[in-house]
């Protein structure tokens, strides 16, 4: 559910996930105003909805009307994912999840310094998880000072680790102790032509470089940290590994992650 959900791909990419595993179910993609949220969650526990995902504008405010939260949900103030037990709906998040699984099949985030750039909800679920996963120190760059200095103190307060908000005025420059780089604005969604303002001569080649933008993939970020000889993961997988996580939580079954990017793929016309 959310609004607007029109170009949302994640019913053709779940639909073609559960004809693959052999499941008569449906995932429905669902416009839902503000207003109608609360009736609208009552009517899939009346309906017995085994659960959902949750977008824009409903990712804080459909936490009152769940039975509780996971540890990450909690933390992050924000939920993506439900889930049916007995007595009401589970709140989980599997943004972050989703990008460390990505993350993971490059390297292991304990123990590296992170830079995480922006302070929004997919920032905050990414900082969360990698703290989760025992990261040595996460600096959050963010132009609003107030959304920077709320997560990195969630992070050194709550999380445990060490992090620091950076003002980000003009272009950023990256610190050469930076092990693994992460863009978490909007900047370069739906435009293939914007460049996150971050000095791409400060990246090494040592650095691990993600970027949360799934459409176009092939960001301009991705792009000048390539041509520095990094290492890049792009939006898609932390896409297809939050698809994979919610699907395994309904269902049961792991899916097949190849069958969801390549839906993705062929949905987004890449
Ligand atoms: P929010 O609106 O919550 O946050 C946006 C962030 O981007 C803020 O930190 C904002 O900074 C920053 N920002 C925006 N424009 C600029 C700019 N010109 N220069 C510097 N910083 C900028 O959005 P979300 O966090 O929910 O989403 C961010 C992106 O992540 C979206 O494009 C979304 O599509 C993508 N996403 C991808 C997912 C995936 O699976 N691949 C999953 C979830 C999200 P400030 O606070 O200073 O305004």
């Amino acid at each position: 559910m959310g609004q607007p959900v029109a170009g949302n791909p994640s019913q053709f990419m779940m639909e073609r996930s559960f004809a693959a595993a052999g499941l008569d179910w449906r995932y429905l993609t669902l416009e839902v105003s503000p207003e109608d949220l609360p009736a609208a969650v009552a009517g899939m526990k009346a309906m017995g909805f085994r659960g959902g995902n949750f977008t824009i504008p409903h990712k804080v405010a459909v936490i009152p009307h769940l039975k509780r939260l996971t540890e990450a949900a909690e933390l992050m103030g924000a939920v993506n994912c439900i889930y049916a037990e007995e007595d009401g709906f589970v709140g989980e998040n599997t943004d972050g999840k989703g990008f460390v699984t990505a993350l993971q099949e490059v390297i292991d985030p304990a123990g590296k310094r992170i830079v995480v750039l922006g302070a929004g909800g997919a920032a905050r679920a990414i900082a969360v998880e990698l703290g989760l996963h025992k990261a040595a120190s996460i600096d959050i760059v963010n132009r609003d000072a107030g959304r920077g200095r709320d997560l990195a103190n969630l992070l050194s307060e709550r999380v445990g680790l060490e992090s620091k908000w950076i003002p980000w005025n003009g272009t950023h420059a990256l610190a050469e102790g930076d092990e693994i780089v992460i863009n978490a604005t909007s900047v370069g969604l739906c435009d293939g032509s914007a460049m996150v303002p971050v000095d791409p001569t400060t990246f090494r080649e040592s650095m691990i470089v993600a970027d949360v933008i799934f459409n176009p993939p092939n960001t301009c970020f991705l792009q000048a940290a390539e041509e520095a000889g990094c290492q890049t993961i792009d939006g898609l997988g932390m896409l297809v590994n939050q698809g994979v996580i919610g699907f395994k939580i309904w269902t049961g079954v792991d899916p097949d992650p190849a069958v969801m990017r390549e839906a993705l793929e062929e949905y987004l016309g890449i």
